[in-house]
């Protein structure tokens, strides 16, 4: 069947097996970890399968649809990393709450939930390598983009802010793995990169991977900073940003008037960092208009929008 799918299309899924689905706020996001098969047979061959996906990029999976009451294409991004993690494909799914959340609510659910008991799977997009001896992990982006978050060669001797919205975090845990496997690019010579993550999340319990990260910064402290914001509900005692970091305070000319000070407040150097920025369409689009308002322009800037 595959083959047949494999002539037709020109693509190949491979099952793979979903080896966790760890809710961290139950009915709302959870990790989810998938193991890739060490090979797979088309036409009596059998394939090698590699898994070389670089930081900041999606893979292609096709999850079940509850509306639609069948396998949907749907990408996610890699929240763990290749260099460490060879083949376990890490990503975090949030159900959406869309009018159209359709896979999103079937990665929360209870079935979803027993994949990894019963060593359930789920297709992921391969493809062949140039010579044809091996199958690949498909990823989204092969060169950086102002609309794609690849880690570019560069990063060791760059300054970073991430700024990342609920499951925007993915891309930036992935560059965080790397980060941390190659010892955030500290040489004899240079004391490496220098990586600040602002992380906004509704409640406490969908901070994703709250922990690990303050654990990491008091690890590294030089290289990199963790700022958690909350946006709906926060202990007393709350350090970090209370509410949004960028904020709407009005209509001046038909255009939305927004205040970044709150991230201005984290980052006052804005100009002197590289910007990035994963989540939704409308907080890329505040964030842009904050920044103009304010003319505050980062050296560089690129984003990914779900
Ligand atoms: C490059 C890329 C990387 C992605 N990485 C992730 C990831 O790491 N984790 C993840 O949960 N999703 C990720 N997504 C989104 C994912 O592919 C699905 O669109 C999402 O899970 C919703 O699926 P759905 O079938 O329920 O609804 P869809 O029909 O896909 O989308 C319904 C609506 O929800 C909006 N939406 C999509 N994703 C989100 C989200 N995460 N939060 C809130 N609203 C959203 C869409 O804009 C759309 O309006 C990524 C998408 C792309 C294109």
């Amino acid at each position: 069947m595959v083959v047949g799918e494999a002539l037709m299309t020109g693509e190949i899924f491979v099952p793979a097996v979903v080896a966790n689905v760890r809710a961290i706020d139950p009915g709302e996001v959870s990790v989810v970890e998938i193991a890739l098969p060490s090979e797979y047979e088309i036409e009596g061959v059998k394939y090698p399968i590699r898994d070389r996906m670089s930081p900041g990029t999606a893979f292609l999976a096709k999850p079940y649809g509850v509306r639609k009451k069948k396998p949907q294409r749907r990408m996610y991004t890699r929240s763990n990393c290749a260099l460490h993690s060879e083949g376990v494909i890490e990503t975090v799914i949030n159900h959406t709450r869309e009018m159209k959340s359709d896979t999103s609510i079937w990665w929360q659910s209870e079935e979803a939930r027993g994949l990894p008991k019963s060593r359930g799977t789920i297709d992921l997009l391969v493809g062949f390598n140039q010579n044809r001896t091996e199958l690949v992990l498909y990823e989204n982006s092969v060169r950086c983009e102002t609309n794609n978050l690849l880690l570019e060669p560069e990063w060791p001797s760059m300054e970073f802010v991430a700024l990342a919205f609920s499951t925007g975090i993915t891309p930036f845990l992935s560059y965080l793995c790397y980060m941390k496997s190659s010892n955030f690019g500290c040489s004899d010579h240079h004391p490496g990169v220098r990586f600040s993550l602002i992380a906004s999340a509704r409640t406490p319990a969908q901070l994703i991977k709250h922990e690990e990260l303050l654990e990491l910064s008091r690890m590294f402290p030089f290289n990199f900073k963790y700022y958690p914001v909350l946006t709906r509900e926060w202990p007393d005692s709350w350090p970090y940003t209370k509410g949004r970091i960028t904020r709407v305070k009005g209509i001046r000319n038909g255009e939305e008037v927004v205040d970044i000070q709150p991230l201005l407040d984290v980052v006052p150097h804005i100009r002197n960092v590289h910007l990035r920025m994963c989540g939704g369409g409308s907080a890329l689009e505040q964030l842009r208009l904050g920044l103009r308002q304010s003319g505050q322009t980062p050296l560089s800037f690129r984003s990914e929008v779900w």
